[in-house]
């Protein structure tokens, strides 16, 4: 193993107090492309318990450190990181499509938003991080200061896999904590390229340490540590439950972004149009992959029929393929499994609404190199079906017809989830209504479910989250904790 994250053979390491080496054990895992599975995209180090187990030990060792460390130092640090992978944009956005299987627009575009959100914590860590109080003796200094927690674990999907892991990452450091990194197994690359960038830019050994490897083999030792005080994840509401049972046991901090089951609630008033594009971009761009993505189109019933026509004929135009070149619209599902779960979710969902595009696994023209799933639309959804509750995590989009405002808000509600929603519609009282009445934690007027911007807050409702937010200012609540500070003149 070189001092570089690469060799020429392709084989990535864990990277550990500041060096770059392999799995204990000396085991890899491999890695190929979702859209054809003869490219091998790299091996990876099968890290075990013995791995987290050294990055911890690393993370802890250099937690006083990097706690005082000035937060403008810190800041520099982050900046000098975005500009290099700014710089490596391309390149790295052309690996992350490879390995995930997004758009190639989508894979720059998504290391584009690492770029910026590296640099908005740059200029977070720069911020007011306390308070000034008045107290009862005029005399006394009275004031908070937020402190980090310490040693944070920091746990990813594959979804948006160099975007997410920015932005627990980039807070993190910023206010001080140091942190072990363990990625999802399907997008290792991206992990890789961007804790190089941190590397790159001078961050001392140990703040930031990365292990890669299974849930069981990696996951599961690292939030178990003891030494571990916070647990920021995204993932799925399965593992999400685990945690919170574990944390309440162990004591940690813990943040979980999970599922959505997302609503456009698109009014006879919209602009119909305009609503279409935006439902389904929403639904299928990414593969409809996103925790954010429209799987639920609740059309008033007096536009619901053209509506549904007009989606069939979108949905079945788009162009699924390899997601490298320029004409493609959607790529693969991600894994194999992924592509067979949802076939298998849409066969099993057929007497829950009426199929009208899509439902199968693309084989012909190539598509039998990857993963790929027809992009699919059911119309008549019953709302209670498991098709009108569930997540299915693909692109499978369903219209439930309604009467007006007030049942689509009721329909829209009446999941456990609450992460994002839409409103389409010319009326600005509707759209005040629907902002007051919906239960999620991202609201979109005239927009799709899936767009969120990294300087504000992101979170779900209900069964979406943990009730804490990421990113912007609401970030520094996760990643910290307060002290309060009473100073006395001394007497005399
Ligand atoms: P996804 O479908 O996005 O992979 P998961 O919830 O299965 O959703 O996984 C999200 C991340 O959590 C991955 O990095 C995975 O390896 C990790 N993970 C899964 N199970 C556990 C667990 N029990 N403990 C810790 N990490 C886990």
């Amino acid at each position: 193993m070189t001092a570089t994250a690469q060799t020429e053979t392709e084989i990535h390491g864990n990277y550990i107090n500041g060096e770059w080496a392999p799995a204990a054990s000396g085991e890899t895992f491999e890695n190929r492309s979702p859209a054809d599975t003869s490219d091998l995209v790299g091996r990876f180090a099968a890290s075990a318990k013995e791995d987290v187990e050294r990055a911890v030990a690393a993370a802890a060792e250099a937690a006083e450190g990097w706690r005082q460390t000035s937060p403008i130092a810190r800041a520099n640090i982050l900046h000098k990181a975005a500009e290099i992978l700014a710089g490596r944009q391309a390149e790295i956005g052309r690996e992350l499509t490879r390995e995930e299987g997004k758009t190639l627009k989508e894979g720059i575009g998504e290391t584009g938003r690492a770029v910026q959100i590296l640099r908005y914590f740059a200029g977070e860590a720069q911020q007011p991080s306390g308070e000034h109080y008045p107290s009862m003796n005029p005399l006394t200094l009275l004031y908070t200061l937020r402190e980090p927690l310490g040693v944070v674990a920091l746990i990813t999907p594959w979804n948006f896999p160099i975007a997410i892991p920015a932005w627990k990452m980039a807070p993190a450091l910023a206010f001080g904590n140091t942190v072990v990194f363990k990625p999802a197994s399907l997008t290792p690359l991206c992990a890789v390229r961007l804790t190089q960038a941190l590397a790159d830019a001078g961050l001392p050994p140990g703040v930031l340490n990365l292990v890669t490897g299974g849930a069981s083999a990696v996951g599961d030792p690292l939030v178990r540590d003891p030494r571990v005080a916070g647990i920021s994840f995204t993932g799925s509401n399965a593992v999400g439950a685990e945690l919170r049972k574990l944390a309440a046991e162990t004591g940690a901090k813990l943040q979980l972004e999970l599922g959505g089951k997302n609503p456009a609630i698109v009014l006879a008033d919209a602009d119909l149009d305009h609503a279409l594009t935006h439902v389904v971009a929403g639904a299928m761009m990414s593969t409809g992959q996103k925790c954010t993505a429209t799987s639920r189109a609740i059309v008033d019933r007096r536009v619901a029929a053209q509506f549904t026509r007009d989606l069939t004929d979108r949905i079945g135009a788009l162009k699924v393929g390899d997601p490298l070149a320029t004409e493609t619209q959607i790529g693969p599902a991600v894994s194999a499994e992924a592509a067979d779960r949802i076939v298998a979710d849409v066969a099993a969902a057929k007497g829950d609404g009426a199929l009208l595009v899509g439902g199968d696994r693309l084989r012909a023209n190539g598509h039998g190199r990857g993963h790929f799933v027809a992009p699919t639309l059911f119309g008549d959804v019953d709302p209670e079906s498991t098709l009108g509750q569930e997540e299915l995590f693909g692109p499978v989009l369903g219209v439930i017809p309604v009467d007006g405002l007030d049942e689509a808000l009721a329909v829209a509600n009446r999941v456990r989830f609450g992460l994002s929603a839409s409103l389409f519609t010319r009326d600005l009282g509707t759209a005040l209504a629907f902002v007051r009445g919906i239960q999620a934690g991202i609201v979109h007027v005239n927009s799709e479910t899936a767009g969120a911007e990294p300087h504000v807050p992101f979170g779900g409702m209900k069964g979406s989250s943990s009730y804490s937010r990421e990113q912007g200012k609401a970030a520094r609540e996760f990643f910290t904790q307060t002290k309060t500070v009473y100073v006395d003149p001394p007497p005399g």
